[in-house]
């Protein structure tokens, strides 16, 4: 079997040598060929999708198999195969620093934190407080104030929701949401719109995934209080320009949340740079455990939202006549937290600086550009989001065979993909469809998974 890149031979259709070995040996489509330059959320649609006349950039080295190394669960096999990941956009793998970090707590240093007088109580403290710092520069922002500590992206918007949109939507209000969001940041606007009577807009998608910035720019107006944005769609790989949009937002008074679950882990982020007003992530998707996730939030708004959920860690003082609350970001995180998984997400963001962002970005870049060519050669496949500098998320439908089907046949060889709606029905419907496939890659794919995959979908097709 060989693959369109003419990578064939070995089992599982596996080519003898890594083809990214060699780096700066791909040539990509052009209309990829922007993706390599690492500007891609300044960049405005229609220079993106122009073919660039540039040199190509220096080939950058990375070594994808040091990576893997740390990655134990990509050496093990399924169904009698070695086991291809690229269900990356519903969970990360974790490498072992996260596992032992997570281990170690339970099993030596379990304790609370914040409240205990004794050493293994500051002990936590200062990991749990360490973790915030390492969140906090993954985003670049200094204010430790400004992390607040979620079991994930989901929780993350319905806080914003719960506590900012009680507070300021009022009937009318127009909350605008791009049509590429994943449920999370949907469902929680339209509860909070309903009790508010405040009115949910979306904002459609161009063919290609794109968010159209002329509807865009028509729907903001005077009643819009708040713009809902993908930073990077989980199903159609779109990385709309958040800082440009943002800046729109903000002309019209509206504040601006963006749902980075997708992004942390393909690309550094920069909140002060993009200006969002509210920034979410979660652990599980960037190498850290489930359960654990953040939000970010400017100072100035964190403080002026009312407290959500209230109980211990997010008071001052508290009396059946006056309660007063914690500074941030306690007041926000009531209750015990969970203090493994920060052990973790400390683990996780550490292991991720320890990486050559560039270069890892460079290499997702170019792995993204080769699936995409790999993908688009296998007969009656259709690709759902094509946009210019999108991620490494590969949306697809394959001419007479059911998705689920698909799925299962691929996880036969040992390939997690996975086939559904992907909790983001609006964005297939944009594409007349309620399922696809999905391969999400990351770092520590290769182009050789890409070519199982490949030839997995040929076989498939009968080819
Ligand atoms: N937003 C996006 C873009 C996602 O991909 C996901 C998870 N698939 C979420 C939000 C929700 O994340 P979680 O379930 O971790 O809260």
């Amino acid at each position: 079997m060989t693959t369109p890149d003419g990578h064939g031979g070995g089992t599982a259709g596996f080519p003898a040598a890594d083809p990214f070995s060699s780096a700066g040996a791909f040539p990509l489509p052009s209309t990829l060929s922007h993706a390599v330059t690492g500007a891609r959320y300044w960049l405005p649609p229609q220079a993106a999708l122009a073919p660039s006349a540039a040199p190509a950039p220096p080939p950058v080295a990375f070594d994808v198999e040091a990576v893997r190394r740390e990655f134990p669960q990509l050496h093990r096999e399924v169904n009698g195969r070695p086991l291809v990941w690229l269900d990356n956009g519903a969970t990360t793998l974790k490498p072992r620093q996260v596992t032992e970090a997570v281990g170690e707590h339970y099993a030596r240093d379990t304790s609370n934190v914040h409240r205990g007088a004794h050493a293994l109580a500051r002990q936590a403290t200062q990991v749990y407080e360490e973790g915030r710092e390492e969140a906090a520069k993954l985003l670049r922002t200094r204010d430790t104030g400004e992390v607040v500590f979620v079991r994930g992206t989901t929780e993350a918007v319905n806080l914003v929701a719960q506590s900012w949109g009680r507070a300021n939507l009022g009937v009318g209000d127009e909350i605008l949401v791009s049509t590429a969001e994943h449920h999370s940041n949907l469902v929680p606007w339209q509860l909070i719109a309903a009790e508010r009577r405040a009115r949910v807009v979306p904002i459609p998608l161009l063919p290609d995934g794109r968010l159209d910035q002329d509807a865009y720019r028509d729907l903001l107006g005077n009643k819009t209080r708040l713009v809902a944005l993908t930073h990077a769609s989980n199903t159609l790989g779109t990385v709309p320009p958040v800082a440009e949009m943002t800046a729109l937002a903000h002309r019209w008074g509206a504040r601006v949340l963006v749902d980075g679950a997708q992004a942390v882990c393909h690309f550094p982020v920069d909140v002060t740079e993009l200006d969002a007003d509210f920034y979410a992530f979660s652990g599980h998707k960037v190498f850290a455990p489930t359960g654990i996730g953040v939000l970010y939030g400017k100072r100035e708004v964190l403080e002026a939202m009312p407290p959500w959920q209230g109980g211990g860690n997010m008071i001052d003082s508290v009396s059946f006549g006056r309660t007063s609350y914690a500074p941030l970001p306690h007041r926000l995180e009531a209750g015990t937290g969970h203090i493994a998984g920060v052990a973790g997400l400390r683990a996780a963001l550490r292991y991720l600086g320890s990486l050559d962002r560039e270069a890892a970005t460079a290499y997702e870049e170019r792995l993204t550009a080769y699936a995409t060519r790999a993908l688009s050669a296998v007969p009656g496949i259709r690709l759902l989001g094509t946009a210019p500098g999108k991620i490494g998320v590969l949306t697809f439908l394959v001419a007479g065979a059911d998705p689920m089907e698909l799925a299962g046949l691929l996880d036969r060889q040992g390939i997690a993909v996975r086939a559904g709606h992907h909790c983001a029905q609006p964005a297939l419907a944009a594409y007349g469809v309620t399922s696809a496939v999905r391969a999400s890659l990351a770092v520590y794919n290769t182009a050789r998974e890409v070519d199982a995959l490949a030839s997995a979908l040929y076989e498939a097709v009968g080819v």
